[in-house]
């Protein structure tokens, strides 16, 4: 289709285009009428005047803000005391020959030409394909794009693969609560969502594939705050043959090339990122992601750093000794003697690296314990029976046993990231159908009941909710 991007026409005049979009404003002055037309490239403005003939006229004349049109006509410049500066194609306009009504529209609950800060979060939910019709929006998902794009490219250099894992699957111990699927056919039993693709990624290392990573959808059903969601996207990576210094330094690598392709107005504090022990970081910021930036007014300063040096264990409120971050972590190697004897568990540290920006965690990861005694012994320490242990974990330390790569890797928060790249205040800002901050789909109303029937074929009963 001959179709002419509205911002590409600054340097087209004199030339006819066939523009689509939106209806962004309507100027009546009596004699003229004046639309601002919007499309994903930008927004221009369109002329109907005296040469456009009565029927045009009167056509323009209905058209009001969010209808949608195709007009053709020509490109011209402004007079130079015409030229709106606010606006890229503001030098030119476009004179109006002819004009096509696709469609209507109601009249928006908002405005979607303002940044829609100030319109509250319940509307913009509920109508959240109309809040992605403003130009920040349409700016968030194009970084996003862009971000994700990069990533791909960049990491398809390296060698690595991007692969799908499941979303039906058994719940992972992340630390948080599952979101679990009933089966039909096997009732009374359930497959959990991913909290993240931990033990896939794992298994594809066993598989050969050394380096694997994934654009993924990672579910936990937690209470949900500001950086929080139910559903979120990690950048899941995994490589074979590595040791912790290999994957902090590719990461930080794809970190720095990312920034400097993506947000090229965006300035890296230092390079290399700064590193610091937990302890050191407890220590000096009484936090494990301290905001190192120099000026924290400056919105494009972005200070990176790395934590390490982590305690694996920590004690439960009831006695025990839990992990504090990934179970399949492995120990830095001067303490593995320690985990395999049990020894000193308040001791032992982990290989787990932690990637901090201005004071927000962006990413995490390990090297993992590659043997099934190592891993063994983690759920040993945490207190699982030999049965818990092979019921939840069999499958792990079955393939662990045949011939696992050492092998290590990382998981970004994605939404966090691309936060933080556009200087928004929260990750709703960045995902394209965000749930509410109350965990609900306003724009698809849910969660929602089911049918009578759905029920029935899954045996499932409702108890009457609590008061
Ligand atoms: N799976 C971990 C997480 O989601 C990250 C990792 O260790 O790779 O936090």
């Amino acid at each position: 289709m001959l179709r002419t991007w509205i911002g590409d026409i600054v340097d087209q005049s004199g030339k006819e285009a066939d523009l689509f979009g939106w209806v962004d404003n309507r100027r009546d002055h009596g004699k003229i009428i004046f639309i601002d037309l919007r499309d994903k490239s930008g927004i221009c403005q369109v002329v109907f005047g005296p040469w456009s003939g009565k029927e045009l006229y009167e056509q323009a004349q209905k058209l009001r803000n969010e209808w949608v049109i195709k007009v053709s006509g020509l490109i011209k410049e402004r007079p130079e005391n015409m030229v709106n500066k606010n606006i890229p194609t503001g030098t030119v306009e476009v004179e109006a020959k002819s004009l096509e009504i696709l469609n209507s529209s109601l009249t928006p609950p908002f405005e979607v030409t303002t940044d829609g800060h100030d319109v509250g979060e319940e509307i913009r939910m509920k109508y959240r394909y109309l809040d992605l019709r403003r130009p920040r929006m349409q700016l968030n998902l194009n970084l996003r794009h862009r971000v994700v794009k990069f990533i791909r490219d960049f990491l398809n250099e390296y060698k690595f693969i991007e692969v799908e894992t499941p979303a039906l699957t058994k719940s992972t111990p992340e630390g948080a609560r599952d979101y679990v699927v009933p089966s039909r056919l096997y009732p009374g039993k359930f497959f959990a969502l991913p909290q993240s693709p931990q033990q896939y990624k794992q298994l594809l290392m066993v598989a050969g594939v050394e380096r694997y990573f994934q654009i993924a959808r990672c579910f936990r059903d937690e209470d949900t705050r500001g950086d929080r969601q139910p559903e979120f996207t990690q950048l899941d990576l995994e490589m074979s043959f590595v040791e912790r210094e290999d994957v902090m330094e590719l990461n930080e690598r794809l970190l720095i090339d990312l920034v400097k392709n993506c947000t090229p107005e965006k300035k890296i504090q230092q390079i290399p990122f700064p590193r610091m022990t937990y302890k050191e970081s407890m220590d000096k910021y009484g936090t494990d992601r301290p905001d190192l930036r120099e000026d924290k007014n400056d919105p494009n300063l972005l200070a990176f750093c790395w934590i390490i040096d982590f305690p694996f264990f920590e004690k439960t409120d009831e006695g025990g000794w839990t992990f504090t971050h990934n179970p399949f972590s492995a120990p830095r190697p001067e303490f593995m003697d320690m985990l395999l004897k049990k020894e000193n568990i308040a001791d032992i540290l982990t290989t787990q690296y932690d990637v901090a920006l201005n004071g927000f965690e962006i990413g995490g990861g390990s090297i993992r314990s590659h043997t099934p005694e190592a891993l063994k012994k983690v759920f040993e320490i945490m207190g699982f029976s030999e049965d818990r242990i092979v019921k939840n974990f069999g499958h792990m330390l079955e393939a662990l046993g045949y011939g696992a790569p050492p092998h290590g890797g990382i998981a970004w928060g994605l939404d966090r990231l691309v936060t933080l790249l556009s200087n928004e205040p929260n990750i709703r800002e960045v995902i394209a159908f965000p749930k509410t901050g109350d965990a609900r789909d306003l724009m698809m109303d849910a969660p929602s009941e089911l049918e009578k029937k759905q029920l029935e074929e899954l045996n499932i009963e409702i108890k009457k909710p609590k008061k």
